[in-house]
């Protein structure tokens, strides 16, 4: 289980950082320095995958901090592939966290992902993230950087309830309307199987379903039908909702690997690190 857990983390710029969520916790927002001293601890516990998220210093119209070359996630991936350079790096790539207006759009936006995706794989990323569910994304990376970098698409990412606590945690909340539009309606499930199989076909290396919980089914179909690598997002509202309680936890991010997901992101990676590694401290006492 443990090898199959990709912990989500939120880097802000400046150092010392280490800004609380309310809605998320033990979960901080860190600057890079301190995102170091933190993955010195998940590490030692056998994790090997981190999804990173940024927080801009300034955000604009066009959200351009998205694709600067010293963004606050290119700034953070450097330093985190010089101290942690077997650690796999995995970056969201879009837009809300950077642009005024909050949506994941804004002006020609498959040039600015494709501009974004560019930035971080030279900046070390191992895996870029698209999440507009902007169609094409993937093909576009895909055909702009070839083979230096690998794509975990978000492909079946579902207008959900459960994100509230993240939107507070990365500061992105649209400031008018709704993501909906873009985002699948969760009353059906057809939709999700196409788009996991278009970006399949456009050279994604790993599909993902997100949320996780409410979401069994699908991840359960995909795998059966596509037999690919699926990652599921275990969101920040199934977050708030088992914190604290461990025998929930458990039981829950078993259903998701049970229902078919090699992969999980769970903000709950280093707690379970923690947990296998005291269990097998007892067991060797
Ligand atoms: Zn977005």
């Amino acid at each position: 289980m443990i090898k199959d857990l990709i912990m989500p983390y939120f880097v802000v710029a400046g150092n010392k950082q280490r800004q609380k969520i309310d809605s998320m916790p033990g979960i901080y927002r860190l600057s890079a320095d301190n995102l170091l001293l933190e993955l010195a601890e998940l590490t030692e516990l056998g994790i090997d995958n981190i999804l990173l998220f940024g927080l801009p210093k300034r955000k604009d119209e066009n959200g351009s901090e998205a694709y600067a070359k010293d963004g606050v996630v290119q700034n953070a991936v450097r330093a985190i592939k010089k101290s942690f350079p077997k650690l796999i790096v995995m970056t969201d790539v879009c837009l809300c966290a950077y642009t005024t207006d909050g949506h994941c759009r804004a002006g020609n936006t498959l040039e600015a992902l494709v501009k974004i995706a560019r930035s971080h794989a030279e900046a070390g990323a191992d895996y870029v993230a698209p999440s507009a569910m902007m169609k094409g994304q993937v093909r576009a990376i895909r055909e702009a950087l070839g083979n230096k970098v690998k794509i975990l698409a978000y492909s079946a990412k579902f207008a959900s309830g459960f994100y509230g606590p993240f939107r507070e945690a990365a500061k992105s909340a649209p400031a008018f309307g709704e993501r909906r539009a873009y985002q699948l309606d969760y009353q059906r499930s057809d939709e999700a199987l196409e788009r996991i199989a278009v970006e399949i076909k456009e050279g994604a290396d790993i599909v993902m379903i997100k949320p996780a919980l409410a979401y069994l089914d699908i991840i359960f179909q995909a795998k059966q039908k596509f037999n690919f690598t699926i990652a599921a997002y275990n969101v920040s509202g199934e977050y708030a909702m088992l914190y604290g309680n461990k025998g929930m936890i458990l039981e829950s991010l078993s259903a998701i690997k049970r229902a078919g997901a090699d992969l999980i992101i769970t903000y709950f990676s280093k707690e379970v690190g923690q947990w296998t590694k005291d269990l097998h401290r007892q067991k060797n006492i």
